[in-house]
């Protein structure tokens, strides 16, 4: 049988991961690719992050933000978290034959906006139109580098270790949901859509050694990246249901449309593994920037079901959160 990619090779799941350990790495080598937000890379005597990211989100233009915004804010995310600065980005589009002008014009200034905002510059790029039917109006990626001066944010995670979210869960998604879906009542809400690397270095300032981890949870949301944490490791990662932040509004669309904020995705927050004696440092140090003004200790790393994630209920049951294999929520970023 033919094998073909499906929707779901693209969902940040169980395919995808699949797909990139067999297929691309298998071809590419075992060394090729670092599964990881940016590559680490030495050049001379410097360490850099460099990463790439495709962006194809529909609408174009949704509450709190726009695929320009979100190319932009996505890929400086990226290099932030491993603890770079990031510094210069790329940016490639792919328009459709017949798309406005004025569209592009607006997606470039918000672009040129969010990369101001971010103290990042946008230095070179790539135009290519293809003809009408062959994309859906605009396609953009964007790479990036960044310097990483101080200490690169990983090391080993360990039993005991608290999760922290920087903020509320699930916005972007369910903004972007509720958009599509016409859900009038949702007014107000909006896309967490921001970049994070002034609220990062205003954190790794004051506890440059207490960050095991770090990873903003975008496509497939709060639940993968803890799956991804945790995958073959002799811990888990636990959530104190109680203790998510999560928008009463966002709490609504999830009910009426059938997700699982979990796995919504999420553009302008991160998810910290960090040491217990410096979780509520870090908490309260976040807090004190508009980015982290939500920021909450949502749970922590247990040796009670190895390799998996899991949700506690205030009642005392408990949920496994799976990797899914399949994506709940196309084209989302
Ligand atoms: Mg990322």
């Amino acid at each position: 049988m033919t094998r073909k990619i499906l929707s779901g090779h693209g969902s940040g799941g169980k395919l995808m991961n699949d797909m990139i350990e067999t297929l691309i790495k298998g071809t590419l080598g075992p060394d090729s690719i670092q599964l990881d937000d940016s590559a680490l890379l030495t050049i001379g005597a410097e360490t850099i992050a460099f990463t790439t990211d495709t962006f194809t989100i529909t609408p174009l233009f949704f509450p709190g933000g726009d695929i320009g915004s979100l190319a932009v804010n996505g890929t400086v995310n990226d290099l932030a978290v491993m603890g770079a600065e990031p510094m210069y980005l790329s940016c490639g589009v792919i328009i459709e034959e017949g798309l406005d002008m004025e569209v592009f014009e607006k997606i470039l200034k918000s672009m040129k906006a969010a990369a101001d905002r971010a103290g990042v510059k946008i230095v070179t790029g790539d135009t290519k139109v293809v003809q009408k039917g062959n994309a859906d109006k605009i396609f953009i990626n964007t790479s990036g580098v960044g310097r990483i001066t101080g200490r690169v944010q990983r090391a080993p995670v360990r039993e005991g270790d608290k999760i922290l979210i920087s903020g509320c869960i699930g916005d972007h998604g369910i903004a972007v949901m509720a958009e599509r879906n016409s859900l009038t009542f949702t007014k107000g809400l909006q896309s967490d859509c921001m970049a994070l690397n002034s609220m990062i270095a205003h954190v790794t300032e004051a506890y440059p050694g207490s960050i095991r981890f770090m990873r903003d949870p975008t496509r497939g949301g709060v639940a993968s990246v803890l799956n991804e944490i945790v995958k073959g490791q002799p811990f888990s990662a636990k959530l104190y249901e109680n203790d998510c932040p999560l928008r009463e509004e966002v709490k609504g669309v999830c009910e009426i449309l059938g997700i699982d904020p979990l796995y919504a995705a999420n553009e302008g927050k991160v998810v910290m593994i960090v040491s217990a004696e410096d979780a509520e440092g870090i908490r309260d140090r976040m807090r004190e920037t508009p980015e982290g003004k939500d920021a909450a200790i949502i749970g922590e790393i247990t040796g009670e079901y190895p390799g998996k994630a899991y949700m506690e209920t205030p009642v005392g049951g408990e949920r496994i959160l799976p990797l899914l294999l399949d994506e709940q929520l196309p084209r989302i970023c």
